[in-house]
């Protein structure tokens, strides 16, 4: 990290990716229906998919803070990708909606102009997202953070989205009115993408996926490096919520005392907590070659 002053910013990003999505909207969903935009109108919806992407990451992360009780012994962690997958598909429904009707116009050319203010609100976007992409790349590149540095790309595909959007509604002014409606279809077309990989995601994590193959990869490293371990059987993880549980079975030494084998699973512990950036349950197994389990 360069300056303190990064750690502190990068804590601000979810709230400034929240803040400016509200503000875009609310610019947008207005300026859309006065200047007679269906891109812009389509734009505001898109940012309310962003916005509820972001909303729904925050709150799977506190969910999955919580703890577990009787009736739910493996916690809550679940919760948000059932929400999620209902969210998706009412907006993947308006999705194909705004496609349609911008389909609709053009075909039978239903002629509606847009208005300059239309303009300004697709102007405002563009420069909202492209700070937005600024400050979270920056701030993700000095904490170290892929996710957030693939979110700050969101950012800047949203950048290019609200682009079509003032093309179409400069192109319509000057005389070539499909360009709204097309720039429409084209925002809806992108609202559709985020639904199907949200819903996707979602689905993939309800059945219990693995995680993917460059953290088990990572995993799988850092327990090669651990001297007092002398073999992996296997490592069995899936996505609980925001965060990840392994079931580790390591083979050790036979003749180790019940205390070595907890130094063991503490350092065991202790090193993934290192090397990966998520909340983690890591339960371990220590088993003695071929022999059976010392558990
Ligand atoms: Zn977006």
């Amino acid at each position: 990290m360069k300056y303190a002053a990064c750690k502190k910013c990068a804590e601000s990003v979810g709230m400034v990716n929240i803040m400016g999505n509200i503000l875009m909207i609310l610019i947008k969903g207005y300026m859309g229906v006065v200047g007679r935009s269906k891109g812009l109108i389509a734009d505001a919806i898109h940012s309310s998919a962003d916005l509820l992407a972001t909303i729904i990451m925050i709150i799977g992360m506190k969910i999955s803070e919580n703890e577990s009780d009787e009736r739910y012994p493996y916690g809550y962690g679940k919760a948000e990708y059932i929400v999620a997958i209902l969210i998706y598909i009412f907006l993947f429904v308006i999705g194909v909606y705004i496609v349609y009707e911008g389909a609709i116009s053009i075909i039978y050319k239903h002629i509606v102009n847009p208005c300059l203010t239309a303009a300004w609100g697709a102007f405002f976007s563009i420069a909202i997202n492209e700070l937005m992409f600024r400050q979270s790349v920056c701030a993700g590149t000095q904490i170290n953070s892929p996710s957030m540095v693939a979110k700050a790309w969101e950012s800047r595909s949203d950048v290019y989205s609200s682009i079509a959007v003032l093309i179409g509604i400069l192109g319509s002014k000057m005389g070539f009115h499909f360009m709204d409606p097309l720039a429409a279809i084209i925002v809806g077309v992108i609202i559709i993408k985020i639904c199907i990989e949200m819903i996707k995601d979602s689905v993939l994590n309800l059945m219990d996926k693995a995680p993917d193959d460059e953290i088990l990869d990572m995993v799988n490293k850092s327990l090669e490096k651990i001297t007092s371990i002398s073999g992996i059987k296997n490592i069995f993880g899936r996505e609980v919520g925001r965060y990840y549980e392994f079931q580790i079975d390591l083979y050790v030494e036979p003749n180790i005392t019940v205390s070595q084998g907890e130094i063991i699973k503490r350092e065991v512990k202790q090193v993934l907590s290192n090397t990966i950036e998520r909340q983690l349950v890591i339960k371990v197994r220590l088993l003695t070659e071929k022999k059976g389990e010392s558990e």
